[in-house]
């Protein structure tokens, strides 16, 4: 399957847009526009999408569904970062310990109890992030700001995760500066949860920010931000899979 040119021109020149702006945000913060890493979400994106994503310069990959993920892992391979973004039930931790270059969604024991062990059982070490659920939304996994240190600990505790950093979900709003306060909040937990952990010379990965929110994110210190619609397109108008 092929898509119009058109379509991948549009691509191109929204990671185009994006990364420009990712750099300038980040010249703002201080830092270095490579010091950012730009994930682009692909759940509902079709493989041949991802791929005019990937021949543009995207190397790290995010989906929301181990079912959505497997199958296009298995056109795509392993060479790009596959990073799972979504809710993950500890009945799929086998699978996605197969794909996945990291799992930045961990919001219980159970599930890092879980994950730990498929991930034993093909001898690796997964890359993690904690969800915090900076709004404290009840309809967002992630755990409240006041439970990341207890279960950071725990995860970073267990012999084949590797806790990595911290995933901000905020809730939804198009009026983005409300959500700065929550980026900062979350950027001073990371900073001083490092000193706390065994290892801090992990916990490079502070991934907050989305297409409407990144710039923000940026400022307040994310290193790594998720863009979905910003790269391919208005969510209204995704075909129909
Ligand atoms: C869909 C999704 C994104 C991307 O959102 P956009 O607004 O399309 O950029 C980022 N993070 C998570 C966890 C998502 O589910």
């Amino acid at each position: 399957m092929q898509i119009m040119d058109q379509a991948a021109e549009q691509i191109r020149l929204n990671i185009q847009f994006i990364q420009e702006r990712i750099q300038a945000a980040a010249k703002r913060s201080g830092r270095a526009g490579k010091d950012i890493t730009l994930l682009a979400v692909t759940k509902n994106v079709s493989v041949p999408e991802i791929r005019t994503a990937l021949e543009a310069g995207v190397s790290v990959l995010g989906e929301n569904k181990v079912q959505e993920a497997k199958e296009k892992f298995s056109q795509i391979g392993p060479a790009v970062a596959w990073h799972m973004l979504g809710h993950l039930q500890t009945n799929k931790t086998r699978p996605a310990a197969a794909i996945f270059d990291c799992v930045q969604s961990i919001d219980s024991q159970r599930l890092a109890d879980a994950l730990d062990r498929e991930a034993r059982a093909l001898d690796r070490q997964m890359a993690v992030l904690v969800e915090v659920n900076l709004g404290e939304e009840e309809a967002k996994f992630g755990v409240p700001l006041s439970e990341v240190d207890s279960l950071a600990h725990y995860v970073a505790a267990k012999p084949n995760l590797r806790l990595r950093g911290l995933m901000g979900m905020v809730p939804f709003t198009p009026e983005a500066e409300i959500t700065r306060p929550l980026f900062r909040s979350l950027a001073a937990r990371f900073q001083t949860l490092k000193e706390l952990l065994p290892r801090p010379e992990f916990m490079t990965i502070l991934s907050m920010g989305m297409t409407h929110d990144f710039e923000i994110a940026i400022e307040e210190g994310a290193t790594l931000v998720r863009i979905g619609t910003g790269i391919f397109r208005a969510r209204d108008s995704r075909r129909q899979e």
